[in-house]
């Protein structure tokens, strides 16, 4: 077997990080033009990677035959997605302020759009819980706050909340005590890592019953430069973040970095993708970037 070499564009922590990557891999340029790009989730059933432009109101996709395509235009101002339990497009609405489902004639349904009477206030990111179905959303103010992210209005919640939708209907709070909840990622069943992206900037674990509850454990790690602001886990429980210099990789447990993947302006979020869920798409300010791994999402493995 040939001797592992670290692909020039890796910068290693430890030096298992190369054997993540294919020796000759490099992080590859797909799209530009973009002001903010964001929420990617890997579509299997449209062989293709969905994201957002929060701030010129588009979503696009880069296909598995590799070319970009529109998609919703305009968006909504839409931001994070996932795939559900069938397989179909969730998307996070800060226009709308609501969760959406979109089915397979391309029409959207809204998932929830209030909780006891009052608007939600603009759903960031979302993720599926891999037993139950049910899907976790975090709601913070940026899509009111900022003018250039949504279409104004004011708060009616109290507060900025972590929201989980039965596959029933029915809308929960489970999370309430975070500042800006932003990315979130099932490590397993029971374990929730929550990116706050307010003045705490720390990625937080929290434990989930089978009845939807959620309990605070501890701080799971925090990244430097910036915040995490998405984050996804391959399947073998790693963490893969964004930060303000690339995408920065870590063990399972937060302690330790394993390495980074620089890109050359802020990524906001990341997703794993393409026909084997082995390619990592990277979402970077004005640019979608992929780099070919050896592992893959572990939101993947139905
Ligand atoms: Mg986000």
């Amino acid at each position: 077997m040939c001797p592992m070499t670290t692909p020039s564009a890796l910068v290693p922590t430890d030096p298992s990080f190369a054997e993540l990557f294919p020796p000759d891999a490099e992080l590859e340029h797909l799209a530009g033009d973009f002001t903010w790009a964001e929420g990617p989730t890997y579509v299997a059933m449209r062989d293709r990677v969905v994201f957002s432009d929060v701030r010129q109101n588009r979503t696009w996709a880069w296909t598995d035959q590799g070319r970009l395509e529109p998609e919703e235009d305009p968006s909504h101002h839409q931001n994070g997605h996932c795939t559900d339990a069938d397989g179909l497009l969730i998307a996070c609405s800060h226009g709308e302020r609501a969760l959406l489902r979109q089915e397979s004639d391309g029409s959207w349904t809204t998932l929830a759009d209030s909780f006891e009477g009052k608007r939600l206030n603009s759903p960031n990111d979302v993720a599926l819980h891999p037993v139950d179905g049910s899907l976790w959303f975090t709601d913070p103010t940026y899509g009111i706050d900022k003018p250039e992210e949504g279409y104004g209005g004011t708060q009616e919640l109290e507060g900025r909340w972590v929201f989980r939708l039965d596959q029933d209907g029915t809308l929960t709070a489970p999370i309430r005590d975070r500042d800006k909840p932003n990315g979130l990622a099932f490590a397993s069943a029971d374990l929730l890592l929550l990116a706050d992206t307010g003045a705490d900037a720390a990625t937080h674990g929290y434990r989930i019953d089978a009845d939807g509850n959620a309990t605070y454990e501890r701080e799971w790690f925090r990244v430097d430069p910036g915040k995490t602001d998405g984050l996804r886990l391959d399947i073998e429980g790693r963490i893969w973040s964004s930060a303000a210099d690339g995408v920065h990789v870590l063990t399972a447990d937060g302690s330790a970095e394993l390495g980074r993947i620089p890109t050359p302006e802020v990524t906001a979020n990341l997703c794993f993708g393409g026909p084997y869920g082995t390619m990592l798409y990277i979402t970077a300010t004005s640019s979608l970037w992929r780099m070919p791994t050896r592992t893959r999402g572990l939101e993947l493995r139905r």
